[in-house]
């Protein structure tokens, strides 16, 4: 359930926007016609804005973003420990919005009036015809941290996840930093996003420590059992570099004395990337939007129709990406992928630009691929391949298959281009 403390910290970050009643200068002219807008500019985001401009022309499409670069989680594993001569992939979102013809604005939204349709920004406000909502994740240290704010805003600074995009550069400075001792890392429980993500991520950092002649080593607290291709990766490549701590559930950290608990342990550490439980971002509790869990519970992921994307009771919002809650009680969640947020986001478009024109939209399931990388030297490669189906009592089911792939030759940078290509037209 979620505490009213809890409740009250996701709303206080939003101030004195919370309150409908003030009226907000707006934020761009009335067009005169109906305007599709967009909270968030990653890969969900980008995606729908594009589609929607190709299958509904006559509509406004106005996305907004906090920041005003996209940075790709995809592909960074490698560049943390500069395993690939690219650099970050990184784009401009008002050149790509230029590109593809719509509107892009570089804004926070503090709340969203559901009942008058508008977005709040402290630059002001923003109606909208229809919303697609895409705005990500956010770490939750609250079951590790409690509610004191001087340790979550420590470990936030001093050990970030790297499972946000702005958090990726401080990371990396972090790993060029270590010199040696023992690096801890967590896994949280599931659901997270793309969840092969840190034990690939794990392979990348003991090589690091091997080929560096680093004398130290990385210690895997995961909540959960692991990956099979990987646990078998740490016991018998990486045993010296890797202690792989599994059904370890964190219950504290002491950022301060740097001492983490789990039911069986106190251990100590020189450096850590704590990777914190992940809900969706705060703007879907904002909005009221948060739908319940197995239990009918409470949860901490966004409600909404799994066969047409829109919130609960509201189908003029529609819910995007890594936010959404369970979609079936067949499997739970959808993998928290970019590659399914850029579907998601296809779908949430063409179910906009049909409804805009008062037809049905068609029936579309989306469907996720996810290259991974399980060593470095000789470069090996596992594709997991997930498809949705429909049954006859309605439920979504979910066919997951994974490939070996001991030969790669960049097949992830080019399903990494193709995903840019739709999403940023560039
Ligand atoms: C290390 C790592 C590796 C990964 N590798 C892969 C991979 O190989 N393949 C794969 O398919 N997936 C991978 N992923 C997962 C992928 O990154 C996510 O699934 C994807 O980013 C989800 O897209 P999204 O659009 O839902 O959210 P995001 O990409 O996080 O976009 C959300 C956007 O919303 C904006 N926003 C949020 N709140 C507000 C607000 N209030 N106002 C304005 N703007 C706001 C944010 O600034 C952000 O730009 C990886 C993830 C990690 C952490």
């Amino acid at each position: 359930m979620v505490s009213r403390r809890r409740f009250l910290a996701a709303g206080a970050a939003f101030g004195a926007a919370r309150s409908f009643g003030q009226s907000l200068p707006d934020l761009l002219p009335a067009s005169g016609g109906r305007r599709v807008a967009i909270v968030g500019g990653g890969w969900g985001g980008l995606t729908a804005a594009r589609h929607l401009r190709r299958l509904a022309p006559e509509l406004e499409v106005v996305l907004i973003d906090r920041d005003a670069v996209f940075r790709s989680l995809p592909l960074s594993n490698k560049w943390l420990v500069d395993r690939t001569p690219d650099a970050l992939v990184q784009q401009d979102i008002a050149s790509a919005a230029r590109t593809s013809g719509y509107r892009a604005i570089q804004a926070e939204v503090t709340a969203i009036d559901r009942e008058r349709r508008r977005l709040h920004t402290a630059q002001g406000a923003l109606g909208y015809d229809w919303l697609i909502l895409a705005a990500g994740i956010r770490h939750d240290y609250s079951p590790w941290l409690g509610d004191d704010v001087r340790a979550i805003e420590a470990v936030r600074r001093l050990y970030p996840a790297g499972f946000l995009a702005g958090e990726l550069e401080t990371l990396k400075r972090k790993l060029a930093e270590f010199k040696g001792g023992d690096l801890l890392m967590t896994i949280p429980p599931p659901p997270f996003r793309c969840p092969p993500a840190p034990y690939e991520r794990a392979v990348m950092i003991a090589w690091m420590l091997k080929t560096r002649r680093i004398k130290g080593r990385l210690i895997l607290v995961d909540a959960g059992g692991g990956m099979q291709r990987f646990n078998r990766m740490f016991a018998e490549r990486y045993k010296d570099q890797i202690l792989h701590l599994t059904h370890a559930p964190v219950k504290s950290i002491d950022p301060f004395r740097k001492t983490l608990s789990t039911e069986f342990d106190e251990l100590r550490f020189d450096h850590a990337i704590i990777i914190p439980p992940q809900q969706a971002a705060d703007l879907i509790w904002q909005a009221g939007l948060i739908g319940t869990d197995a239990a009918g519970k409470p949860g901490g992921w966004a409600g909404f129709d799994p066969l047409h994307l829109h919130a609960i009771g509201d189908e003029r919002v529609f819910l995007v990406g890594d936010l959404l809650g369970r979609v079936s009680p067949l499997f739970g969640h959808y993998p928290k992928s970019a590659h399914m947020a850029c579907q998601l986001g296809r779908i949430a478009a063409a179910e906009i630009a049909a409804r805009s024109r008062g037809k049905l939209p068609e029936q579309q399931l989306p469907e996720s691929v996810c290259h991974v990388f399980t060593d470095v030297e000789p470069m090996e490669m596992m594709r997991i391949d997930a498809h949705y189906r429909l049954r006859g009592d309605g439920l979504i089911t979910q066919a997951v298959r994974q490939h070996e792939d001991p030969q790669p030759r960049g097949e992830d940078v080019e399903w990494a281009r193709g995903l840019y290509k739709e999403m940023l037209g560039l």
